[in-house]
């Protein structure tokens, strides 16, 4: 199976050891599932890997935009990640879950003066700057609330990682960072390094998601420019880098054709060639992290869904509808992901029927995943699509004024509502 979370008991699939048939029957559908342990596990690799590659002081910061709502900030707490933030919705979510905020990083490509005011009001921990427009606006709230703003620099260091277009951000001519190629890099430090209210501790990059890395070069090449422009930083400007922070973007297992990724055996492989890089270079070692997104919650997730019509159109294609979709999963409409599709219900059946498994709403790009072949099913079957932990949920909306499913936590036996279902009266909530 895709992941060791999935198994077929009888006719049945299994997630994190329920039976899903008898969970879909419970909850109704479509419905989200999230495999606690297997949220903690991926956790635990991270911090453990990165300690033991990089030291005491180097950790992964869980990029939250992959699954935002209050009980994973609780999980990330619980198990000491910190996290990554893109918006006030997202600070806002997790001071309500409890955070410690002081180990948050706020992202983005355009945060507004009120962003950056919420933000420190929060005590968001460190803000990673995107560019001079918002560098200015930091330092001034900053000046007017008394602060000195811990900052960490976006760079684009010009590498190309070899993945969808769409989620490939480390290239030059992308809308997220400072280029270092064009010399942008070097003359945004000059004139910050002036500013009074903020210090720059460090420098991100973030290469793109979904990313293999097979031959291991994608963060390789990244760090030996991000460390060679510190490295000119400090003896330029005086600037330390205290914190080199390498982005997320590690692949996950969408189908059995996507490899396997050895999350340690990467780690280790990077701080070897960081470490062998500061020596060449004669700077100090910086504490490095890590945005891991999309591998830590993935694959503790899975999606349920009822069979509704299924349409056999003769001598052109096979259409089945199920009761979710682009609402509840835009992926496919948006990037084109694959994902693996089973008949939950009828795991024992030859698998000879080729469909398109389609969503109900209104547009013909509404589409869970095209070429699945599985049982023929019928009205009622129950859909399971694997490893939708990660922008899901996150990215789920009220197009056709569809609620959004709940969000159904299984942790030792024992399953549990983490986000209730909305209602229809949740829908119109805010119609004046
Ligand atoms: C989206 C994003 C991540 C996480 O990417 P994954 O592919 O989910 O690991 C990390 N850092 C930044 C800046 C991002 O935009």
């Amino acid at each position: 199976m895709i992941c060791e979370n999935i198994s077929v008991k009888g006719a049945n699939l299994s997630f994190a050891d329920f039976d899903v048939t008898e969970l879909a029957k419970k909850y109704g559908t479509p419905l989200y599932l999230m495999d606690e342990n297997r949220i903690r596990h991926n956790c635990r690799t991270y911090m453990k890997a990165m300690n033991d590659a990089f030291g005491e002081g180097s950790k992964p910061l869980f990029a939250s935009k992959a699954c935002c709502l209050k009980r994973i900030y609780e999980i990330m707490k619980e198990e000491g990640m910190s996290i990554d933030l893109v918006s006030p919705g997202e600070i806002f979510t997790a001071v309500k879950a409890g955070f410690p905020m002081e180990n948050s990083y706020s992202h983005g490509n355009n945060k507004t003066d009120n962003d950056i005011a919420y933000a420190m009001d929060c005590g968001v921990g460190y803000f990673m700057v995107d560019n001079m427009c918002e560098m200015k606006a930091i330092d001034a709230l900053a000046r007017e609330k008394g602060l000195v703003q811990k900052v960490i620099l976006r760079l684009t260091p010009g590498i190309d990682p070899h993945t969808y277009a769409a989620v490939a951000t480390g290239k030059v001519d992308s809308k997220f960072g400072i280029a270092i190629e064009t010399n942008q890099a070097d003359e945004f430090v000059k004139e910050a390094v002036n500013f009074k209210n903020v210090e720059i501790v460090g420098y991100h990059c973030h290469v793109g998601s979904q990313v293999f890395n097979e031959d291991g070069t994608v963060y390789i090449d990244a760090a030996t420019i991000m460390l060679t422009f510190a490295k000119d930083m400090l003896e330029k400007y005086g600037v330390e880098p205290k914190i080199l922070n390498m982005g997320g973007g590690f692949g996950v297992r969408y189908t059995e054709a996507d490899p396997y990724m050895d999350i340690p055996a990467n780690i280790e492989k990077l701080a070897s060639h960081i470490k062998s890089t500061v020596a060449e270079l004669g700077m100090p070692m910086p504490k490095i992290l890590m945005e891991p997104g999309r591998s830590i919650v993935a694959d503790a997730g899975m999606t349920l869904y009822s069979v509704g019509t299924i349409k056999e159109i003769t001598g052109y294609k096979n259409y089945v509808s199920i009761d979710g979709g682009m609402t509840d999963n835009p992926r496919f409409a948006l990037y084109g992901s694959k994902y693996t599709v089973l008949l939950a219900n009828r795991m024992n059946e030859k698998a000879d029927f080729k469909c398109d498994v389609v969503g109900r709403c209104c547009e013909s790009g509404d589409i869970i995943q095209p070429d699945i072949t599985m049982p023929k099913p019928v009205r009622g079957d129950i859909v399971a699509v694997t490893t939708t932990g990660a922008y899901n949920y996150s990215m789920a909306s009220n197009y056709n004024r569809i609620p959004r499913p709940a969000v159904v936590m299984l942790s030792d036996g024992k399953d549990y509502v983490a986000v209730k279902r909305e209602s229809f009266e949740d829908l119109v909530r805010n119609d004046a």
